[in-house]
């Protein structure tokens, strides 16, 4: 009996009530070749149904009588051999943001699809230099802009990768085709797409590194060589050079033999960012985004697990990527709300990253201008590494910021959303033909009430935070349940000019068209990029000066890079501000700062305009002047006074059910479990944390479903991680049919 080898088995089934392992008999034949994290068949249940598991332990004790365990049937070579790693990751995350092994596996790990083999394809340049300059005149008279595109980006690069250009240049592979059969390029399939630079590395500018910039990549590359793999925040506004730095340190791990995850939100992913990691590391780096197909990301899944590359972009979902010599994970933008799940589980990128990152040996390099809370409040108590670059590489100067009260334009009789300084500076711009951009902020357009002509927001009596009007009128606190009426009046100022606060895009492009009906307008938020590719067409066209003004929401702020915009007009600033979540003033923070930085990145100079009914507030005023650390020094004082992350911890618990009844009941439930948990678990007569609620959840109802949501709120985060556990205990020995849960840590915004 002694060498019977047994395996802890997962069962493929999203049930709440399966979600635990199993324990088999390893059969003879299978002893030497099963492992953690293979892919096994098994019987299963009364009826031996043959089903698939994933295996996450091995062991040689029986935890239940011999004769009641079952063997395994077969290991399963046709799956990606998932290591225990990725496996052992996606136990963590079950553990640590809840939902089912099996959602966590999933999330872990792509489905398997079979897929041909993609192989790479590329296209070179196929005229003489002497040749290429009249046929780019000739697209430019011809108004040919696509091939245009290609042959700009040819005659600086002769060699691209097909995707490259057909995704971010977007080109047709039509166009692609017709310029081959007239001879001007050639489109190959190579096995990968091979780099020319590999071979030839003078043919390619390479700056001389800041010595900044080379100390950064020292230390954390030093650290890395000498066994002590750290972690690190570089906050550096945009233009300082992180990606350089990012590339840098890339470039020493995989020389060294390791790899490489680096994380860029989506709509950074740029056609220059890529070109720049292309032509470092060339077809030994790949790109994932969300747009690929199930088969080509299982593609990419294969070809990282086989050791194809050694550098990989992308996306939240990019830091599966199952690499077996793990050296660094780069997060880009780490402050992005994108890099957390909006399913369960609802795991936070960077803390999976961190723990990834500490079992595989392997550096964490986290990057933004503008730090979340969390990262940075780690760097200042020493867990981070800090670094800080504060000058722009590229030149440029840093824009004039006009801070505009809109109270005093109501007093003045302005009742237009536009400000006589936002629309003096827009005539002059546009007079000069230069680019304006206007962005309003639509986070909260759901509706606080705020005052008109003093600015004054309804906010919770409990809550510090902003009430949010409902449809049926009356006003409710997201966190608590408190409701009030309308008020007719401004309780601070008496102004009846107190009211929800709605501005959509739409209506001001029609403004806009009315006032500046030569100018040609090009808007941009979630209505017009419905399709694929109709992003980067406005970004592009706005891009070729082919629109005079650009109209749009926080989408328009992200890292992309006009040289002729000298206007940024930012329409309502504090809209976000009033959004009823503690989040609200660091989102307001981040949005501003990245519009402001949109004005004046070429040669002249840029101006912003900040319209907002709070102008003295600590969130505009420091994104105004483009210093982090004063508001961070403002939000953390606030956070600590109020006990929300990162000081303390928030774990949201979410009820949605067929039952209003059932909803809550169950929620309130949950409630009595968590006191007593945290009475359980008290310190010096005192519990470590409390709960708020449960209450309806900030939309109270959505598809007949009711929401309610319970806080618990604990400097600690282990004890919001056994409340956790106790309800999931609570789920499964008390099935409810008719009501799901689901578990959010530090949620992002209001449940
Ligand atoms: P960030 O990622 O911080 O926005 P980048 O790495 O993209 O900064 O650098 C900004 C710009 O400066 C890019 O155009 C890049 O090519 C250029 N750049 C980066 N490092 C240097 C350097 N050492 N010398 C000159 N230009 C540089
Ligand atoms: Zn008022
Ligand atoms: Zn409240």
């Amino acid at each position: 009996m002694s060498n019977e080898l047994f395996a802890d088995i997962i069962i493929e089934i999203s049930h709440e009530q399966l979600d635990r392992p199993f324990q088999y008999i390893v059969p003879q034949e299978l002893k030497d070749m099963i492992k953690v994290g293979d892919c096994v068949t098994v019987p299963f249940g009364r009826g031996n149904k043959i089903l698939t598991g994933y295996c996450i332990g091995l062991g040689d004790h029986a935890e239940y009588p011999m004769d009641k365990l079952k063997y395994i049937i077969s290991v399963r070579t046709d799956q990606v051999s998932t290591d225990g790693e990725m496996i052992a990751l996606a136990w963590w995350i079950k553990v640590h943001f809840g939902g089912t092994m099996i959602q966590a596996l999933k999330t872990v790990i792509p489905m398997k699809k079979k897929v041909a083999l993609k192989t790479a394809k590329r296209v070179d340049l196929k005229v003489g230099s002497d040749e290429i300059v009249p046929l780019i005149e000739e697209c430019d008279r011809k108004h040919q802009t696509a091939r245009l595109r290609v042959l700009k980006a040819l005659l600086e690069d002769p060699t691209l990768p097909y995707e490259l250009v057909r995704d971010k240049l977007g080109v047709t592979g039509a166009t692609l085709k017709s310029m081959e059969e007239k001879g001007y390029i050639s489109v190959t399939e190579t096995e990968y797409y091979r780099n020319p630079v590999i071979t030839d590395e003078v043919s390619h500018k390479t700056y001389d590194l800041s010595d900044k910039q080379k100390n950064i990549i020292a230390t954390v590359t030093n650290d890395f060589d000498s066994g002590n793999p750290g972690k690190y925040l570089i906050h550096g506004i945009t233009g300082s050079g992180k990606t350089e730095v990012y590339i840098g340190i890339a470039d020493h791990i995989v020389r060294k033999g390791y790899q490489v995850i680096v994380l860029i939100p989506e709509i950074s992913l740029t056609y220059q960012t890529l070109l720049r990691f292309y032509k470092r590391f060339g077809d030994r780096v790949s790109v994932v985004n969300s747009s690929m197909s199930q088969g080509e990301r299982y593609d990419q899944y294969l070809r990282a697990g086989r050791g194809d590359i050694d550098v990989i972009i992308g996306p939240r979902s990019a830091l599966f990527t199952p690499f077996a010599k793990l050296g660094a994970i780069i997060i880009d933008e780490e402050h992005e709300s994108s890099y957390k799940s909006e399913n369960t589980p609802r795991y936070k990128a960077t803390d999976c990253a961190e723990y990834r990152a500490k079992n595989a040996g392997a550096a964490l390099v986290l990057g933004s201008a503008t730090p979340s809370l969390e990262s940075y409040y780690k760097a200042k108590s020493g867990e981070y590494e800090l670094f800080t670059m504060d000058e722009r590489l590229t030149g440029g100067s840093l824009p004039g910021v006009h801070i505009v009260d809109l109270r005093e334009e109501l007093r003045n009789g302005n009742r237009t959303i536009f400000s006589d300084k936002l629309r003096e500076l827009m005539d002059e711009k546009l007079a000069l033909n230069e680019q304006v951009m206007l962005f309003i902020n639509r986070r909260g357009v759901a509706g606080f009430i705020s005052c008109r002509s003093c600015g004054y927001v309804v906010k919770c009596p409990h809550c510090d935070v902003s009430l949010t009007e409902h449809r049926n009128g009356r006003l409710v606190c997201h966190y608590c349940g408190y409701t009030s009426r309308m008020p007719e009046v401004c309780p601070e100022c008496g102004s009846k000019y107190i009211a929800g606060f709605r501005v959509g895009t739409e209506q001001i492009e029609t403004e806009i068209s009315k006032m500046y009906p030569a100018s040609r307008i090009l808007r941009m938020d979630a209505d017009t990029t419905k399709e694929k590719g109709s992003m980067e067409n406005i970004l592009r066209t706005f891009k070729d000066h082919n629109a005079d003004i650009l109209i749009g929401t926080q989408m328009i702020v992200k890292g992309h890079d006009f040289p002729l915009v000298t206007l940024v007009g930012i329409l309502a600033a504090d809209m976000s501000l009033s959004v009823g979540d503690y989040r609200a003033s660091e989102r307001t923070f981040q949005l501003l700062t990245q519009a402001a930085g949109r004005a004046g990145r070429g040669t002249r100079p840029g101006e912003v305009v900040i319209q907002t009914y709070q102008p003295e507030h600590y969130s505009i005023v420091s994104a105004a002047s483009q210093d982090y650390r004063a508001f961070y020094d403002e939000e953390i004082i606030y956070r600590e006074l109020a006990s929300y992350p990162p000081v303390w911890h928030l774990l949201a618990v979410l009820t949605v059910s067929d039952s209003e009844d059932a909803g809550e009941r169950l929620s309130e439930e949950y409630a009595g479990i968590a006191n007593a948990c945290l009475d359980e678990k008290k310190e010096n007569g005192k519990p470590d944390g409390y709960t708020i609620g449960p209450a309806p959840a900030a939309i109270g109802k959505i598809r007949d479903k009711y929401r309610n949501v319970l806080y618990v709120k604990s400097v600690n985060s282990d004890i919001l991680v056994y409340i956790k556990d106790k309800i999931e205990t609570y789920m499964h020995e008390n099935p409810d049919r008719h009501t799901n849960t689901f578990f959010d840590f530090d949620p992002l915004g209001s449940v």
